[in-house]
């Protein structure tokens, strides 16, 4: 993708690949290559700490909670808000998604506004519908495996506490090698997350847009392979693991963290240590897929034309830092703080938000600028009122927030400082950080600055507000009286 004359309508690629910290690009090669040569956003943050609480804001450009709560599942529908994708195709963009996890789909409204909207785990469905005929004729149905005998034996031995700790590692090794057997040769896959692999993604997009493309084109690709496997760990298919080593490690924390009996034993070092080694090949091989994608974009660009490329995460990871593994929960910074990049036709003068504090809900901003439209008139596209719109343009700060039934938080983040209000039950907690003396937000120091304390809590309570959430802004208006 060169760089080429702006038009009116370049093309625009977003590939949202989940759970990426701002931290990691540094260890993928090819994405530190097209960070160099592009935009990278040093200041960019996800309104949330987990995929229901960020995308509504990358789409709809409003805070993730607006004007809801979330379900029983958690999940955040984005049904009543007009999204991106909608503006865009009044524009006369084409509009096409492959997404790959329940919290963006169709169930949630993330479909709107798309021509063409892939669901990868109902493609999922459909593919195992013929493995689980593959499974019947080698007569491996769903309730009984054969080559899960050995592995039913070795966990009984292990409930009986028969097995040493260096036997645990053989046997480790050997259900790995009958794990490899039946995703090589029988092709089960054993793996949990995501529905679909990268490279499999590429694959289908490329088979999608030889099919369905047509310019000025909106596409956005969503790559599930940092999340989490299901297994609590990271890891690259089994067919990517090049060496003994690589297979060995990761059998080892499969094991260790499936046959677990306790949380606790996650918290030792040495599964720490190898879930951080698993995390460098999981990155390595999410690498691998954006330069596949990377490739197939470039091949189609005598067709496509202009393109913009824009890179970003949904939110980080947690490994203690903060006391907790995964994402999700609290508002740190190792969850908050994504990648941002830019590559291709991107206009020079974005150049100002580069250093500049930005956030998922800039996103429609940043769109509306390629395209050479101002924010009002992008407030207007997505039916926001002006009293909403010009609180949130005026703020240097941006927002970021979570809901979990019991245990509801609010952030305040400007350049110099982070405020974060938990609701608890009956309790209300407060948290001020230093982000530039204190990054890895050690020290609260609210007893020492009432006054920003103060400040930010009243921003945070005219947000929460303005969000529609009126019960809780009272609350906080009434901690602020005491
Ligand atoms: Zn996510």
């Amino acid at each position: 993708m060169r760089r080429m004359a702006m038009t009116r309508m370049p093309n625009i690629v977003l590939v949202t690949i989940d759970t990426l910290r701002y931290d990691e690009v540094n260890k993928m090669h090819f994405l530190r290559k097209i960070a160099s040569k592009g935009m990278f956003f040093e200041n960019h943050y996800a309104n949330g700490p987990a995929t229901p609480f960020s995308f509504p804001s990358i789409h709809t450009s409003l805070p993730p909670l607006w004007r809801t709560k979330p379900d029983k599942y958690n999940g955040v529908a984005i049904w009543k808000r007009r999204t991106l994708a909608e503006v865009l195709k009044r524009f006369g963009y084409r509009t096409i998604a492959l997404v790959d996890n329940p919290y963006v789909s169709s169930y949630y409204g993330y479909s709107k506004g798309f021509d063409l909207f892939i669901d990868l785990q109902e493609y999922w469905e459909r593919i195992e519908k013929k493995r689980i005929w593959v499974r019947s004729l080698t007569g491996m149905k769903q309730g009984f495996n054969l080559l899960r005998v050995p592995e039913r034996v070795i966990k009984w031995l292990m409930y009986h506490k028969a097995l040493s700790a260096k036997n645990i590692d053989l046997a480790s090794l050997l259900i790995a090698f009958i794990d490899i057997l039946q995703y090589k040769i029988l092709s089960i896959n054993l793996e949990r997350m995501p529905a679909v692999r990268g490279e499999d993604s590429v694959r289908i997009t490329g088979h999608i847009l030889q099919r369905y493309l047509r310019t000025p084109l909106f596409l956005w690709v969503h790559i599930m392979d940092l999340h989490d496997n299901g297994f609590g760990s990271y890891a690259p298919p089994l067919n990517r693991l090049s060496t003994l080593r690589e297979l060995y490690m990761l059998t080892r924390i499969l094991r260790k963290v499936e046959l677990r009996t306790k949380r606790e034993d996650l918290l030792d070092n040495e599964i720490l240590t190898l879930l951080k080694e698993l995390r460098v090949l999981a990155l390595k091989y999410v690498d691998l897929v954006l330069a596949k994608l990377f490739a197939l974009l470039e091949k189609l660009i005598s067709t496509l034309g202009d393109t913009i490329l824009i890179i970003t995460s949904d939110h980080g990871e947690g490994f203690l830092e903060h006391g907790e593994l995964n994402h999700g929960y609290a508002l740190y910074n190792e969850l908050l703080k994504v990648p941002l990049i830019l590559y291709g036709a991107y206009p020079d003068d974005l150049g100002e938000i580069t250093s500049k504090l930005s956030s998922h809900m800039d996103f429609g901003k940043m769109v509306f600028k390629v395209l050479g439209k101002n924010e009002q008139k992008l407030w207007e596209y997505l039916n926001i009122p002006s009293l909403t719109a010009n609180f949130y343009s005026r703020r240097a700060g941006v927002f970021a927030e979570c809901w979990w039934e019991r245990k509801i938080s609010y952030a305040y983040i400007t350049k110099r400082a982070k405020t974060i209000v938990t609701f608890y039950g009956n309790n209300v907690y407060t948290e001020l950080y230093d982000i530039v003396k204190d990054p890895n937000e050690k020290v609260n120091i609210v007893d020492s600055n009432p006054d920003l304390l103060k400040e930010h809590l009243k921003i945070l309570r005219k947000h929460i507000l303005l969000e529609g959430h009126i019960a809780l802004a009272k609350r906080l208006h009434d901690y602020l009286k005491d």
